[in-house]
């Protein structure tokens, strides 16, 4: 089936590098002589029809802008068939062929139901600083979102120091550690907790069993939020109960991680993959999801992407409590 016209959406959590990729997928489809439209909030803007063509000079000036210049929404409707039936009459309305969508595994569950529902081809770019999608080294988001917990890690350690104070430092990731584990290894933090591992050590007891804060005054230890780990208020009530001698104190990033210009890594992801997605879609290619494996473009499909669970390198585990002695 050939493509003329593509439609655009942005979807789930916002993240950096999400201009980036809207930019390369305009522009690529409009180099290989697509029609592009840019569709607003999400699935919630198919089936309102809040949707705009758009032109080269549309996505100019925006690959440094964190967020995204679509806006993103989260919708319960199109979770339901009736939903998807008007988003579909929507597509034709518009005479839309095809849909890049960006956005978390929420996101691509949605494309997946409604691409095999009503045979529309869909490509998913993977856009989330959590980093949880299987079959991409990483994601849209994860970069920038790393290098703002670095940053703000840095700035706890000084006052951390001065005053002698055990911090607990709450990352995003939803049941993923990447965040809290790689945001530990950067900045030097003595330990992050994440939930990969939570029900087969107790990784609070582990670390203070292995002595921290025998040889350091202040210690830093990263928390994945999470329900099962209770996140770093958890974290905190335990060792005011257990160790009363530890001043604790708790800061929770939140949304600072979101927020913010990309970095080069992150922009050139996007860059990439948004160009891959054309290029998917040229190849007559349905239901994947782009992903980047040893620096090489990959195609996905979106079964594997959603359902396996990407696993975390527990080798950095190791490396973080031998550097934190
Ligand atoms: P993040 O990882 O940043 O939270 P996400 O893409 O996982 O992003 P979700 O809120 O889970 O965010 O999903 C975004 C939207 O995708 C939902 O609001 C809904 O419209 C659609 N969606 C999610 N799951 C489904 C599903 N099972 N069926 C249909 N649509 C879905």
């Amino acid at each position: 089936m050939k493509i003329n016209c593509i439609g655009i959406l942005t979807s789930g959590g916002d993240a950096p590098g999400m201009n980036a990729a809207i930019r390369a997928v305009t522009r690529s489809a409009i180099y290989n002589g697509m029609t592009v439209k840019g569709i607003y909030r999400g699935y919630k803007g198919l089936l309102s029809g809040e949707i705009s063509e758009f032109k080269t000079n549309n996505v100019s000036n925006i690959i440094q802008q964190g967020g995204t210049i679509l806006k993103t929404a989260r919708s319960a409707e199109f979770r339901e068939p009736e939903g998807r039936k008007i988003a579909y009459e929507t597509m034709q309305r518009e005479n839309i062929d095809a849909l890049v969508v960006i956005g978390g595994d929420g996101s691509l569950t949605g494309a997946r139901i409604f691409a095999q529902e009503y045979n529309i081809p869909i490509v998913g770019l993977p856009g989330t600083i959590d980093n949880d999608l299987f079959g991409t080294d990483t994601t849209i988001g994860y970069d920038t979102a790393l290098n703002t917990i670095m940053d703000a890690v840095d700035k706890i350690r000084d006052t951390a120091t001065s005053h002698d104070r055990l911090f607990f430092i709450e990352v995003m990731g939803r049941d993923a550690g990447f965040l809290a584990l790689n945001g530990a290894l950067a900045s030097g933090a003595e330990a992050a907790i994440i939930p990969e591992i939570w029900t087969e050590v107790d990784q609070l007891e582990a670390l203070i069993e292995h002595g921290f804060r025998k040889t350091k005054n202040s210690s830093i230890v990263l928390v994945a939020e999470s329900e099962v780990t209770g996140g770093a208020m958890g974290m905190a009530e335990r060792v005011k109960q257990k160790y009363p001698q530890y001043d604790v104190r708790v800061t929770i990033l939140g949304h600072l991680q979101r927020g913010g210009s990309p970095t080069a890594t992150d922009r050139i992801l996007a860059s990439r993959m948004g160009a891959a997605a054309i290029d998917a879609l040229m190849e007559d290619q349905r239901n994947v999801m782009i992903g980047i494996q040893n620096d090489q473009i990959v195609y996905v499909p979106f079964s594997k992407a959603i359902k396996n669970d990407k696993p975390i390198n527990r080798d950095l585990l190791n490396t973080l409590r031998i550097l934190s002695i």
